[in-house]
């Protein structure tokens, strides 16, 4: 049974859906104003994990995951002017047009990473009039107040009637403690309070209208709204990384309480953050590494290229909640691990059976299936998957080597293990092995002998211009014919 650790609770627990046969899960997207990083493929590649093995498991899963493209500010507080605002100023864009610009690129490498598309990516400012009416509702309740055309959510008032701060673990002493003094403050009643919609300054670009003011939706309403349009008022999962859990998420929940009467989610996950060399990712650091960065191996921190397949090994070698400190060095033995599981793949796909296993390969395929399963059920253990599976390859290279034999059924269900949990669930692509770069090879010289066959039989037949242009055109791609006796020899 699938266990997971709810963050609430801070316990794990027995994964049970709300509906029989399936789950609403919701995680919180890019803010799409530059390009994706490191920081983004880890709850990306996480929560696909999540997405496959429910999957996998046989639920129907309706997986929503948002695109933010307004209303995320600069210092993530109140204050400041909006992330792809700045943007499209600063390189005289509209403000859709950066929107689009990264959200193709983000596309492109979560594709690149073998990150399945969610069910249903909501855009924020798409769903302003969602956003408009779950504010009202926080304001007929009596949690909210507006000020100056802002609404903002009155935290003392809420606190009074439920838990505020349980999420991460805060009281209220410690948010006014933690929560800086900005500009704006003289329009809140107290300095913890957060923005439900924000009236627009003039220079603000993006902004819409409102009972309120000429305005937008502050950051944390979109995936109130948006979680409860598509996945109901109350639904299973809602997962973002852990530097969401505060302000985000504790916001979500003081505004679906709020404007329901209770909790939406009934289990919260988070992922852990990604250091590089030990420092956190920061603009002061300059340690800000894009996938695109990664893939072409162009920065300075990074020794070579590595395949987006080499990022993803990378991020699922460990636990999900555990640190990953990433080096080009830790990179580097992560490429080195992944070619041993795409070898010892291909030599399990190319292993011939033997009339009987011998004891070693029965149980072997008797039991990794079993294994690789308790892994993901207990908190979706990827790394032990990944061990369970570097385990049997051991096995592999010993039945690949003639010193062992496996029964045709044997090979049969560890084949279709390795295909389940590497492939299928992990995400792994196995297939660039050399098996299928082999089959690739074999299929390109066929066709190459092909055409120069049919150029042989046009030259008998004194089909001149047929033989001719194939030659030429051949010859143009790179190719070197020389003709024979009876036949040719080619090379590129
Ligand atoms: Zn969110």
């Amino acid at each position: 049974m699938l266990q997971i650790y709810n963050t609430l609770s801070r316990t794990k627990e027995v994964f049970r859906p709300l509906q029989e046969g399936h789950v609403g899960m919701y995680v919180c997207g890019p803010t799409v104003y530059g390009d994706a990083h490191l920081g983004h493929a880890r709850p990306a590649i996480t929560f696909d994990l999540l997405y496959r093995y429910l999957t996998y498991l046989g639920y129907k899963v309706r997986y929503v995951r948002n695109i933010t493209d307004v209303g995320h500010l600069e210092h993530d507080a109140d204050e400041g002017e909006d992330k792809i605002a700045k943007k499209a100023r600063l390189e005289q864009l509209e403000p859709m047009e950066v929107v689009q610009y990264y959200t193709n690129r983000y596309h492109r490498d979560m594709q690149a990473l073998n990150v399945l598309p969610p069910s249903i990516e909501p855009h924020a400012s798409g769903h302003i009039i969602e956003q408009i009416a779950f504010v009202q509702k926080i304001l007929d309740h009596g949690y909210a107040y507006v000020s100056n055309g802002s609404v903002y959510m009155d935290v003392e008032k809420f606190a009074k009637d439920f838990p505020y701060g349980k999420l991460s673990g805060r009281n209220l002493q410690d948010i006014v403690t933690e929560t800086r003094e900005l500009d704006g403050q003289d329009e809140k009643k107290h300095s913890y309070d957060f923005a439900l919609w924000k009236k627009a300054a003039p220079e603000h670009i993006m902004h819409w209208p409102s009972p309120w003011s000429e305005g937008f939706p502050g950051w944390h309403m979109e995936c109130s709204a948006m979680g409860t349009k598509y996945l109901g008022e109350q639904f299973d999962i809602h997962g973002g990384g852990m530097d969401l859990m505060f302000p985000h998420h504790e916001a979500e929940i003081a505004q679906s309480c709020a404007a329901l009467g209770h909790d939406t989610v009934h289990y919260w996950m988070h992922n852990n953050m990604i250091t590089i060399n030990g420092k956190k990712m920061g603009k002061s650091y300059n340690n800000f590494i894009t996938l695109e960065q990664f893939f072409r191996g162009e920065h300075e921190l990074l020794s070579k290229p590595f395949s987006p397949m080499t990022i993803r090994f990378f991020i699922l070698q460990a636990h999900y909640r555990s640190t990953v400190d990433f080096s080009s060095e830790a990179l580097e033995a992560a490429e080195k691990g992944l070619q041993r599981m795409q070898e010892a793949y291909a030599r399990l796909l190319k292993i011939q059976p033997s009339a009987a296993s011998d004891q070693q390969s029965a149980e072997l395929a008797s039991t990794l299936r079993q294994r690789c399963q308790e892994a993901m059920d207990d908190d979706l253990s990827s790394q032990l998957v990944i061990s369970e599976l570097f385990e049997s390859a051991r096995t592999i290279n010993t039945i690949w080597d003639g010193k062992g034999t496996i029964s045709e059924a044997d090979l049969r269900e560890l084949r279709e293990t390795w295909k389940t949990f590497a492939i299928d669930i992990l995400g792994l692509e196995l297939e660039g092995n050399d098996a299928g770069n082999e089959k690739q090879t074999a299929a390109y010289k066929g066709a190459v002998d092909l055409l120069l066959q049919m150029r042989l039989e046009a030259k008998q037949a004194k089909d001149w211009t047929t033989s001719d242009r194939i030659r030429n055109q051949l010859t143009a791609l790179g190719f070197q014919i020389k003709d024979q006796k009876d036949g040719f020899e080619w090379t590129l």
